[in-house]
């Protein structure tokens, strides 16, 4: 069964109008109707790419790109950073389609450290452009990457990337690490092309002082067009990675004080600090207990990845909205967020999706 996302543009919001009282004295946090509260940020910088990989963009690549009016400014991006810090946003990732495609990223990321309080400020990578790139960042304030891996064979890495190169995103994950970034491996297993990586790629990610994670296959842009038997359960990589692992979460961290994503850990079996983590969006949903908020390249907020609609922050700026106005767009969108995304909805339509590069993934 394929489900899809839409694609086509979210209907158009009309926000109710913002109580006098609220945020007069401090903006209020970002809490919905369930009681989840949002700490954490995904924000998209891009919906461009250099890689093509198979289960997120056409081999053609998306052909609804933003045209530069269109992307949110960096002193735009910047600006709703602050807002969602003074809403109770902890924790900010970068991400696109692919960050460092957009030219002087690293401004960005300096923008944002000098003015905001945001505790950690991460980004999610190819790693195609990181060699050069990871020292400035780290200098810059960003304190970690995840790096997306899904093969250490470098024709497999080719084809599936259509075209990337694999030595360039080898040198990318030893620059961040050089560099002082924590650094997390993150990877899409597909079966029948890399699932028999999985312990392959646990060694390797050890190795160089890495976490690595598996993410599960989602039925998202590229991703739909592949069966639901490519998708390899969190259950069946376990039981791949043998004795690598405990059945057992490993000891909480010094660093885990911020709230975290959906991941789960697993700790290496020989007592070291290693672990691997997993996602399953699928077969654990992880809604009950989502922070997480979403902003796509051209300014949209995104409750949920798998919104079926949003509100333009960057039509509401352009249009001279204050802070505290920007604040209750936040709080009435956040309010009345679903409960649970619709992957395994049939009746969503299945022509109309969108991919995790225009969405931010
Ligand atoms: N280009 C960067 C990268 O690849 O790391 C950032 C953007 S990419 C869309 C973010 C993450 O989304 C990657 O880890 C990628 O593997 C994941 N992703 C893309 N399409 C997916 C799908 N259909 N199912 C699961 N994960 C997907
Ligand atoms: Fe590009 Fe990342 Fe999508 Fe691969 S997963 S095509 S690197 S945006």
């Amino acid at each position: 069964m394929k489900l899809r996302v839409l694609r086509t543009a979210p209907e158009p919001e009309t926000i109710p109008p913002m109580p006098e009282a609220f945020g007069a004295d401090k903006l209020p946090k970002l809490v919905d109707k369930q009681g989840r509260r949002y700490t954490y940020l995904r924000f998209s910088v891009t919906d461009r790419c250099d890689l093509r990989c198979v289960y997120c963009m056409p081999a053609g690549g998306e052909d609804d790109h933003a045209s530069r009016p269109e992307l949110l400014s960096f002193e735009e991006a910047a600006r709703l950073v602050t807002v969602f810090a003074a809403s109770g946003i902890r924790r900010v990732r970068f991400t696109g389609g692919e960050p460092l495609v957009r030219r002087d990223f690293l401004r960005l990321i300096e923008l944002v450290r000098r003015g905001t309080a945001i505790e950690e400020l991460v980004m999610t990578t190819n790693a195609t452009r990181l060699a050069e790139l990871a020292r400035p960042l780290a200098k810059a304030g960003l304190g970690g990457v995840n790096i997306s891996l899904d093969t250490l064979d470098a024709e497999r890495f080719t084809r599936l990337t259509r075209g990337g190169d694999l030595r360039r995103v080898l040198a990318g994950v030893h620059a961040a690490i050089d560099a002082g970034l924590e650094v997390k491996l993150n990877t899409v297993l597909v079966r029948g092309e890399t699932d028999h990586e999985a312990g392959r790629l646990v060694d390797f990610a050890w190795s160089v002082g890495a976490t690595p994670r598996f993410i599960e296959l989602m039925p998202l842009g590229a991703g739909s067009d592949l069966p639901a038997s490519a998708k390899v359960s969190a259950e069946e990589v376990a039981s791949m990675l043998g004795d690598r692992i405990a059945r057992v979460p490993p000891a909480k961290r010094h660093a885990d004080s911020v709230p975290r994503g959906p991941a789960r850990y697993l700790a290496a079996a020989d007592g070291s600090p290693n672990r691997v983590g997993f996602i399953t969006p699928l077969s654990h949903e992880f809604c009950d207990t989502c922070n997480r908020v979403r902003v796509t390249a051209r300014g949209d907020l995104r409750a949920c990845l798998a919104s079926r609609r949003a509100i333009s922050l960057r039509d509401l700026m352009r249009a001279g909205a204050s802070d505290r106005e920007l604040a209750w767009a936040l709080n009435w969108t956040l309010s009345t967020k679903a409960d649970g995304h619709f992957f395994h909805d049939a009746s969503v339509d299945e022509h109309q999706h969108v991919g995790m590069s225009l969405i931010g993934g």
